[in-house]
Formats: structure tokens, C-alpha cells, sequence
């Protein structure tokens, strides 16, 4: 029989539900102190920042609207190729917003570079980064980001949200496999 679902991975990388909770809990309440009455703007880089996002919007206590985009980034099942495309374009206009982008990794930084330079060129009044993990010894190109989760070694982490060959995503925690493994 194969092993029960919610079996964490063997890899170095282990952040639990209740880590997670406790992180977006400060994250909202930064968000919240930062941007007072200003007017928020939270767009959901899709597929991997959807429970991200879900819970850090309902920590921040501001109005906000949401916005959704997506873009793909990767050739193989673990590695990048680094070829970003917009794959689903936003539905709102950004001219007059403050807008945080919600991402659920930086890895090698491309496509968060490539979404940064998209997003300015749509007349934002300004673009904050929220990264749930960041992996800087993996990084490429630097990228700002000004709400940062958890900054992790490198290993392939999956769940909440992460996937691995687009399984995996509803684990309630971030799990990893060993540097160099591939998904079984
Ligand atoms: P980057 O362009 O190399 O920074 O990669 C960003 C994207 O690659 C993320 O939005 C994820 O979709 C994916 N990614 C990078 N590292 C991992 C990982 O360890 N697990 C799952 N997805 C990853």
C-alpha cells in the first residue's frame, strides 16, 4: 500500500500549517500597518499563489480588491527554463492602484522580473512583492521583495499551492524532496 497522502517529503525543507498560519498572520498585520487607507490592489500570480493569496488577503485588514494572472515558467517537471509567457492576462486596469504582487516562490528570480517589468508598464502607482518562500541561492537576476514568508535552501519544496507536476497543491503544508531528486 502507498504511503498515507498527507505524508510529508523526505527533502530538508518542512514548514508546517501552524508555521505557515503564524507567518501570514504577521505578514497581514505588516500589510495592514504599511499601506493605512491607501487602497489595495492584490494580484494572484496563478496556479501556485491561490492558498497563498486566500489566506494573506483575509489577514490584511483593508479593503482590497484581487485580480488574477498567470504565467508559466517551466520546461520540466522540476527545472526552469527560463522562458516566462503570460498565459492568462488581468482582468482589471492597474492605473491608480497600489499593487501587491502575491507569488508563492522565488527561485531564479526570472519570472518575477519579467512580471515586475509587465506590471509597471500598466501605470500602477506603485508594486510591492509577497513571496510565501524565497530561494536566494538559486537566484539569477535580484528582485525586491518586501513581504517575505520564509526563505528557504534548495530543494524542490511542493504543497500548499506548490506542485509537483500539478499534483500536490492541496497539501496544508510546504514539503520538499532531496536536492536532485525527482518526483517518484
Ligand atoms: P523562477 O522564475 O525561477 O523564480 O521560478 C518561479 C516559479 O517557478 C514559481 O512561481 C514556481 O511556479 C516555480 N518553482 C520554482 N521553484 C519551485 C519549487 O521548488 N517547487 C515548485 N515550484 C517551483
Amino acid at each position: 500500500m502507498s504511503a498515507p497522502f498527507f505524508t510529508p517529503g523526505p527533502g530538508p525543507v518542512q514548514i508546517t500549517r501552524e508555521a505557515i498560519a503564524a507567518r501570514i498572520r504577521d505578514l497581514g498585520q505588516r500589510i495592514s500597518d504599511d499601506y493605512g487607507t491607501e487602497p489595495l490592489h492584490l494580484i494572484c500570480v496563478l496556479n501556485g499563489a491561490f492558498p497563498f493569496t486566500a489566506d494573506l488577503m483575509r489577514a490584511i485588514q483593508r479593503p482590497l480588491t484581487l485580480d488574477f494572472l498567470s504565467v508559466s515558467s517551466y520546461g520540466s517537471r522540476t527545472e526552469t527554463s527560463g522562458e516566462v509567457r503570460l498565459v492568462k492576462d488581468l482582468d482589471q486596469s492597474l492605473k491608480g492602484k497600489h499593487v501587491l504582487l502575491v507569488e508563492d516562490i522565488i527561485d531564479t528570480g526570472l519570472t518575477m522580473q519579467y512580471l515586475l517589468g509587465y506590471l509597471q508598464g500598466r501605470g500602477p502607482l506603485s508594486v510591492r512583492v509577497a513571496s510565501l518562500l524565497s530561494k536566494p541561492a538559486r537566484r539569477l537576476v535580484e528582485v525586491p521583495i518586501h513581504y517575505l514568508g520564509f526563505e528557504i535552501e534548495d530543494a524542490y519544496v511542493y504543497g500548499y499551492g506548490l506542485d509537483i507536476d500539478h499534483r500536490y497543491r492541496n497539501l496544508p503544508f510546504v514539503t520538499s524532496l532531496r536536492l536532485g531528486e525527482d518526483a517518484s
